[in-house]
């Protein structure tokens, strides 16, 4: 398909990095489902194609696929996220200093904390809201800084454009990932990042039935970089998994579009229900940095985070009494979860780290799913009834 720049982001999530197949004119992308391709004489390969570690005809259309919707001239595919994250710190040496989101995915806390740090690189939690401590924490060692936003599970937003003119006076990359707003909704690059990160495990497969990452980049010298390290350590997603991501790149509008106006939805009736403390949600005005939100994305996603009227007792209670919201970690699926980031998803992260970020015993955090917006807030309700029925504060 001719898809160009010029076209919307649905028509290029639709056909992006995609034609109908030479061979026999499938218009989908046939699963290549090979490992190795034949030779027409030794090193003369026949098309583009020697060994799928190095490069694979569907996964090539995946990578294509989500560089176009990042804007970005290269796109690199691996077998989850954390892999993704693994082959931007490789681009590191022992030595180098990071400066990291201060709540970032747990997985990528750990990431950094207990395997790199063994191999001499050193890391600073720094929270990214706060350009002056970013400032203060840059030196020359630092290498590389990595943010989230919105951040999991506090939603806390950072301002890509202002960190990337940071990281650029001090010739430091910029990643930013990018998974919990998705291409729909923010473009870092765009925005003075030099690296994007996703977990295509999340919204861009929607689907929860498969585990992956992916890096999309401007820079020609970083491209060669993790390529290399993508085809030497050979984290590269399956055959399937990247059809499978092709199908699910087909429809990311349509779903972000309604996750978005479900959360919001649900955020302002969680806001004004007695048996809920707090909300956080970008998209509401108390949130602090609602501004902001408004200005860098489009729409505020599909994820909630809310403090509810009691302990861990009664959000235990309200979470083994949800229906439709299915008790479980992950997010961005079509169908809706609800977890207790304290005793899953944080779980790793230090009970004091956990006190400072506010990630407390009566929080819970929510994937709003695509559902029919009234089923997923009556069956919060009755859950919340469930856990309150015994205390004064509520219903
Ligand atoms: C899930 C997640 C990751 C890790 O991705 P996997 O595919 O589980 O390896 C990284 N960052 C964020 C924000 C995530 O939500």
């Amino acid at each position: 398909m001719n898809v160009n720049d010029s076209h919307n982001f649905a028509t290029r999530a639709i056909h992006a990095g995609q034609a109908p197949d030479p061979s026999t004119g499938a218009i989908m992308t046939p699963i290549y489902q090979t490992s190795t391709f034949v030779q027409k004489s030794p090193g003369k390969i026949v098309g583009e194609y020697d060994y799928s570690r190095a490069a694979n005809p569907t996964r090539a259309a995946l990578e294509a696929n989500l560089a176009n919707l990042e804007g970005a001239k290269h796109g690199l595919c691996f077998a989850s996220g954390v892999a993704a994250t693994g082959a931007v710190l490789h681009l590191l040496s022992a030595g180098d200093r990071v400066l990291l989101g201060d709540d970032v995915y747990g997985g990528t806390n750990r990431l950094f904390h207990r395997v790199f740090a063994q191999l001499g690189i050193e890391t600073t939690l720094v929270d990214m809201t706060n350009l002056d401590a970013v400032r203060e924490a840059m030196d020359e060692r630092v290498k590389l800084i990595w943010l989230e936003t919105p951040t999991n599970p506090t939603l806390k937003i950072t301002d890509i454009k202002a960190v990337g003119e940071i990281a650029k006076a001090n010739n430091t990359i910029l990643a930013v990932d990018n998974t919990f707003a998705t291409p729909y909704l923010q473009n870092p690059l765009a925005l003075g990042a030099d690296i994007v990160c996703h977990s295509t495990t999340k919204y861009i497969g929607g689907h929860s039935d498969s585990i992956g990452g992916a890096l999309l980049t401007n820079c020609d010298a970083l491209h060669e970089k993790l390529k290399f390290i993508q085809l030497s350590e050979g984290a590269v997603p399956g055959i399937m998994e990247c059809f499978l991501l092709l199908r699910s790149t087909k429809t990311l509008h349509v779903r972000m579009q309604r996750h978005c106006e479900n959360a919001m939805k649900v955020a302002q009736h969680l806001n004004k229900h007695s048996g809920v403390e707090k909300v956080i949600y970008p998209g509401l005005e108390s949130h602090p940095q609602h501004k902001l939100a408004k200005e860098q994305m489009p729409g505020f996603g599909g994820m909630i985070t809310m403090y509810l009227r009691g302990g861990i007792g009664e959000s235990r209670t309200m979470l083994e009494n949800t229906k439709l919201f299915a008790c479980a970690e992950s997010l961005g699926g079509v169908e809706s979860l609800i977890e207790h980031p304290a005793i899953m998803t944080h779980a790793s992260v230090p009970a004091d780290q956990r006190e400072a970020l506010g990630i407390d015993d009566n929080l819970v955090r929510l994937s709003v799913g695509i559902e029919d917006v009234d089923d997923l807030i009556a069956d919060l309700d009755q859950a919340i009834a469930a856990a309150l029925k015994n205390s004064k504060a509520c219903c």
